[in-house]
């Protein structure tokens, strides 16, 4: 007998908990790779300008070109949706942001159906690369990408030229492979291997990567050789992002602060300092960003093999129970509990 696919939606409420644009791009994901239609309400009904934005209906549409899905209300503003999914196709596609939209949230919508797909794919993507509020394409190159290696996958990534707000132009190639998903469990982080200050800056006053990281390496004693002024390319920026690497044996944190035109460079370092202490006070390997980002690509491996898994995270985020609750909707029975001590235990 064949089995019918579930026709009748999911419905999310996009006010529930975070309230913001996190909801929609992990209800769409959760619908292309589970083929159940997405309905969703009431979307980013928690931020100052509610409704879809150009870079969440670059998502939409993306999703929708991927999986050849059926959508209704994919319009700027939009405060409800309708998504029907198709197949999801691997390929070679191509998305731009218009705006400096981040195109590493456009990535994150994808990349999960696209690791379950049946062959590889390859996403040119152009947008936004550094934007505040978002992953950095650093973050999900040397922090995300090593886990998705090791629960059976790739992500590889290309740096083409940088994209910061408000003039955006960043380009990005992603290629996934798709792999049988296997989760594991990530509870300390290991030896430490090594660290290191980076500091993207094009078109700015060298003075500006200078001062950032001699700031830095002043109030955490990091030496010379651990600084890094990343070259920019041509027709690069203007921007800034100073970032710290911390590698761990089993995982690396990278953590950014997106600087912005009239916050002084050694201000901007003193908040990536605040933030480094802020990891390093903890023993857990899992930042705050990496456990919502985490926590779809861990339960899909727990629901795709039957095995459970668990991570322990620095801080569980609003966002992180918001994005466990989403994925609870979609992949029954499968649960997700987030116990006192932070730690973050699927079972399928
Ligand atoms: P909006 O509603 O405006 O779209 P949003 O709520 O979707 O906002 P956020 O949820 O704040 O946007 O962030 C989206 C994603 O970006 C989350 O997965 C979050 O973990 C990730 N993120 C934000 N800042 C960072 C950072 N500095 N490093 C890594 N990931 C980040």
């Amino acid at each position: 007998m064949t089995m019918r696919p579930i026709d009748f939606p999911v419905e999310l409420d996009g006010s529930d908990g975070e309230g913001g644009g996190q909801i929609l791009r992990t209800g769409l994901a959760l619908s292309m790779i589970t083929q159940r239609p997405l309905s969703i309400t009431k979307i980013r009904a928690r931020r100052p300008k509610p409704g879809l934005m150009r870079q969440h209906l670059a998502c939409v549409q993306a999703a929708r070109d991927v999986c050849g899905a059926t959508v209704e209300g994919d319009v700027l503003g939009s405060t409800s949706l309708q998504f029907t999914p198709g197949p999801v196709k691997a390929g070679r596609y191509g998305f731009a942001i218009a705006s400096a939209g981040s195109c590493m949230l456009l990535l994150q919508t994808l990349l999960p159906a696209l690791l379950l797909a049946d062959d590889a794919s390859e996403i040119e993507l152009s947008g936004g690369t550094h934007n505040p509020m978002a992953p950095p394409f650093h973050f999900i190159e040397q922090t995300l990408a090593p886990l998705v290696t090791r629960l059976g996958g790739r992500l590889d990534l290309e740096l083409r030229r940088c994209g910061f707000y408000p003039a955006g132009g960043g380009s990005v190639l992603a290629r996934i492979t798709p792999g049988p998903l296997v989760p594991f469990d990530l509870m300390e982080r290991g030896a430490a291997l090594d660290r290191a200050a980076l500091c993207l800056a094009p078109a700015l006053a060298r003075n500006v990567a200078q001062r950032e990281l001699e700031t830095l390496a002043s109030l955490l004693g990091w030496p010379q050789e651990q600084l890094q002024l990343l070259p920019a390319r041509q027709n690069e920026g203007p921007g800034n992002a100073l970032m710290a690497r911390l590698a761990y044996e089993h995982v690396t944190e990278l953590i950014t602060v997106i600087g912005e035109k009239s916050v002084p460079a050694e201000s901007v370092a003193h908040s990536l300092v605040d933030e480094v202490r802020r990891y390093l006070v903890h023993t857990a390997p899992v930042g705050e960003h990496l456990a919502d980002q985490l926590a779809l690509l861990m339960a899909l491996a727990c629901w795709k093999s039957g095995r459970p898994a668990a991570f322990a995270c620095t801080g569980i985020t609003p966002h992180t129970r918001t994005n466990c609750a989403v994925i609870e909707r979609f992949l029954m029975p499968l649960r997700i509990e987030i116990d006192p001590a932070q730690v973050l235990r699927i079972t399928p």
